[in-house]
């Protein structure tokens, strides 16, 4: 009754739809398959879709090319105004739309209203951001010439996102490319589709109300028929990709066949160190929060602990006991603190990587069961102390398993946090000025995410968010990272009666 009430009010009672723009409605795809959503707490479908198929697809990005042509003219400060009715359409559903996003992502609620709350917030940054697109000018080297750079829109966008982070992926990039002058196209995890078509049905209100249609598309289909497609789709001059390493590796090899540009924002395996002069209550928080939210379903959970060892013990102690008082079960009802994980395989993964961390040497401190009582997508929570950062510890498994390791000398710590291959985020505990320093240095961590007394978590989006090496390198939301949704221009002008060259070069006369 509960779920039927949340799909009435978010307007999906009565759709079913496989691709979608504009206001005349829903394209549903005779031909397309049906996509089942099921809610990961109990098991259960909760709703289906038609998925798009290549003739679909097509359609889209022509409307999606189209509109482009005409958006692209409107003044930044107008298509800002798109953007702030978004957010305000977005500020009246924030309740059922967060609770769309804990029913069919298994976040707890005050997560999936906290993931509105983001998307709202980058609309209100991307609004302010449509009057300061800023180029910069230079001065020329030749008399009576004025230099300077403008920033164009791109074209029409794809966006591929994670079943994590289902609606504010999106957001990050579509509020900003689309005050950039950028149309987009969105291909959402085939695991929250729901989620995809409520935000869609908003954003085609949105676009009704300002007489316009195709700045927003949603495109719901298979890697064959859809994203295959994206990835080699010369329309497309920018891929905007978020999604594991693996994937990732791919869509850059392919977006770069063409040509085409990419933002990857890909896995992470954060780590935070502890010092022995650390605030260690803060820090336990700090770690929990980290580690353990959102069942440890992030991209930037804390993945590694790197500790000192004079104080490892007491710590992994004081950790063990915050993680038994964890209230785990369904994420909807208030209190809870660690829902699901997203699918049976996801704890198929998690109890894997269990028995290796064994193998490899590990001792399991707390957690390491799963919890049949609560249903088959349920664990605990689990901490592993490690004798040293094993393979197993150097990669990302999406799960809530904390691994722990022991440090003598800052540099020895700093070259365990630099050592695996990805570098999303990272966290140093201290409260010496100068092992904060060394941490945040040019010979401290690799991250693209760097916090000191503050988690690996939960970033804000007025900066830059992204990582290094195997993460991708991408920058997303706040900061300047709107320029990779613009072409950049480069314009000298002459307003004088002569023509000399650069570089003093005659030619001629
Ligand atoms: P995934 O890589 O399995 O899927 C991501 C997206 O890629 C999905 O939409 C999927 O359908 C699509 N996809 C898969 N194969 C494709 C193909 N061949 N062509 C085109 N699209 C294809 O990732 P996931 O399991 O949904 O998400 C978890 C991963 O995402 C984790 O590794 C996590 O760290 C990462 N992530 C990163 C960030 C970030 O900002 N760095 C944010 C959220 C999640």
């Amino acid at each position: 009754l509960r779920v039927k009430a949340l799909l009435e009010k978010l307007g999906l009672a009565e759709v079913n739809p496989g691709a979608c723009s504009g206001p005349d409605g829903w394209i549903t795809d005779p031909q397309g398959e049906r996509l089942v959503s099921y809610d990961p707490t109990t098991g259960e479908a909760i709703g289906s879709v038609i998925q798009a198929t290549a003739p679909t697809y097509d359609a889209i990005v022509a409307r999606a090319a189209a509109a482009f042509a005409h958006w692209r003219t409107v003044p930044a400060p107008k298509r800002g105004l798109l953007v702030r009715d978004l957010g305000n359409a977005l500020r009246e559903v924030q309740e059922p739309l967060g609770e769309m996003v804990t029913l069919e992502m298994g976040k707890i609620r005050a997560e999936g209203i906290g993931e509105v709350q983001e998307m709202i917030d980058i609309c209100d940054f991307a609004l302010g951001l449509s009057r300061q697109l800023y180029g910069l000018t230079m001065h020329s080297e030749r008399p009576g010439h004025r230099m300077y750079e403008q920033w164009h829109p791109l074209g029409p966008i794809g966006i591929i996102t994670a079943f994590n982070f289902p609606v504010a992926v999106w957001s990050w990039n579509a509020a900003i490319a689309a005050v950039c002058g950028d149309t987009m196209v969105w291909k959402p995890s085939p695991t929250t589709p729901l989620v995809s078509v409520a935000v869609q049905r908003i954003c085609n209100q949105v676009m009704a109300d300002h007489g316009l249609d195709g700045i927003f598309n949603l495109v719901i289909g298979s890697n064959d028929q859809v994203g295959e497609r994206m990835l080699d789709d010369g329309r497309l001059p920018l891929i905007s990709f978020t999604g594991s390493v693996r994937v990732g590796r791919h869509v850059a090899q392919r977006v770069a066949a063409r040509l085409g540009k990419t933002i990857l924002e890909l896995g992470g395996n954060n780590g935070i160190i502890i010092a022995e002069d650390a605030d260690l209550e803060l820090a336990v928080r700090a770690v929990l929060f980290g580690a353990v939210g959102t069942a440890g379903q992030r991209c930037t959970t804390t993945r590694r602990l790197i500790v000192h060892r004079s104080i490892v013990d007491e710590f992994t102690q004081r950790l063990a006991r915050a993680y038994q008082s964890v209230p785990i079960g369904d994420p909807l009802e208030p209190g809870t603190l660690m829902g699901p994980l997203i699918s049976e395989q996801a704890v198929e993964r998690m109890m894997q990587a269990l028995d290796t961390a064994q193998a490899e040497g590990g001792e399991i401190v707390t957690g390491g069961r799963r919890l049949p009582h609560l249903g088959p997508t349920f664990v605990e929570p689990t901490i592993v102390r490690m004798p040293r950062q094993t393979p197993l510890v150097c990669e990302e498994t999406f799960a809530p398993i904390l691994y722990v390791m022991a440090y003598e000398t800052l540099d020895e710590a700093i070259a365990i946090h630099n050592g695996v291959p990805q570098g999303l985020s990272s966290a140093i505990f201290t409260l010496n000025l100068r092992t904060a320093e060394q941490f945040l240095s040019a010979a401290g961590s690799d991250c693209g995410i760097a916090n000191v007394n503050i988690g690996t978590s939960g970033a804000e989006i007025g900066g830059a968010f992204g990582g290094e090496k195997d993460t991708g390198g991408g920058r997303e939301s706040g900061s300047d990272a709107w320029k990779a949704y613009m072409r950049r221009q480069t314009t000298t002008i002459n307003w004088s009666t002569e023509l000399p060259l650069a570089q003093g070069i005659q030619f001629g006369e």
